[in-house]
């Protein structure tokens, strides 16, 4: 069945040698066999690109895409992305969190581990972004090289990762880190996200602040906190052009002398 495969070689001399997944170094022995030579019987020739063939392949991406059934390598990369991304989470996280700037001011063994994380979720960002090369198989190429298109956009500054516009986002608009990955995951944006969390916070003061004063009324005229809360909205729905604190006075004046 070896004989059904050909091989692919890259287009551009750079790329001899090269994972066609992930950028780092092939090795002789690891091929990725497209489809996977158990399937071969099974996979109809319309849903292959091309006659069966063997990718060069990196020890890693050889052993992550075993599992892998599909035909195609767009597929097969998009497989490989999210067991490479599942795999190493942790480091990314940390990579795409820590400036290697910042760490002098951490103590010794804690500076040693990030450092690591940063190094290890390095290598797994640019896995995760290398996308394949032209390749040349039984004298046709395949695939054109794609030069990659991404920008991300903070209040018209322009950053090209997402881990250099979260960084400058977070400390440009002291925003936690976490929180404003969280948001830019849900929102897509990083202005939106940064806008979200500013209302957020905004919320929050004000909330706090209803409250102390709340508190603050209740204690001084002996009432119930609770009830002084929801007195408090009562009077802002009918008076929606007085404070807090104005509605609190009415309210007195009102009821309490
Ligand atoms: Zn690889």
């Amino acid at each position: 069945m070896q004989d059904t495969y050909s091989s692919c070689t890259p287009v551009n001399a750079d790329y001899v040698g090269r994972c066609f997944y992930c950028g780092l170094e092939a090795e002789e022995q690891f091929k990725d066999f497209i489809p996977p030579k158990q399937y071969l019987p099974f996979i109809g020739s319309l849903n292959m690109e091309h006659a069966p063939c063997s990718m060069p392949c990196c020890k890693e991406c050889n052993e992550l895409l075993s599992r892998c059934s599909d035909a195609t390598v767009e597929a097969r990369k998009q497989f490989l992305n999210d067991r490479v991304a599942k795999k190493y989470k942790e480091a990314l996280t940390i990579y795409e969190r820590w400036d290697e700037n910042e760490l002098t001011e951490n103590g010794a063994s804690l500076d040693r581990s990030i450092r690591a994380g940063i190094s290890l979720g390095k290598e797994a960002d640019q896995r995760l972004k290398f996308r394949g090369f032209a390749y040349e198989l039984n004298g046709k190429t395949y695939r054109q090289e794609i030069e990659p298109d991404v920008s991300f956009e903070v209040f018209g500054e322009t950053f090209p990762s997402y881990r250099d516009a979260l960084q400058y986002a977070a400390r440009a608009y002291s925003v936690a880190i976490d929180e404003l990955s969280r948001l830019v995951s849900k929102t897509k944006s990083f202005d939106e996200a940064i806008t979200v969390y500013n209302a957020e916070r905004v919320a929050k003061l004000e909330k706090a602040e209803r409250e102390k004063i709340c508190a603050q009324f209740a204690r001084t005229h002996q009432l119930n906190k609770g009830f002084v809360l929801r007195t408090l909205t009562a009077y802002e729905k009918r008076f929606p052009e007085l404070s807090p604190e104005e509605c609190l006075s009415k309210f007195r004046d009102d009821r309490l002398s």
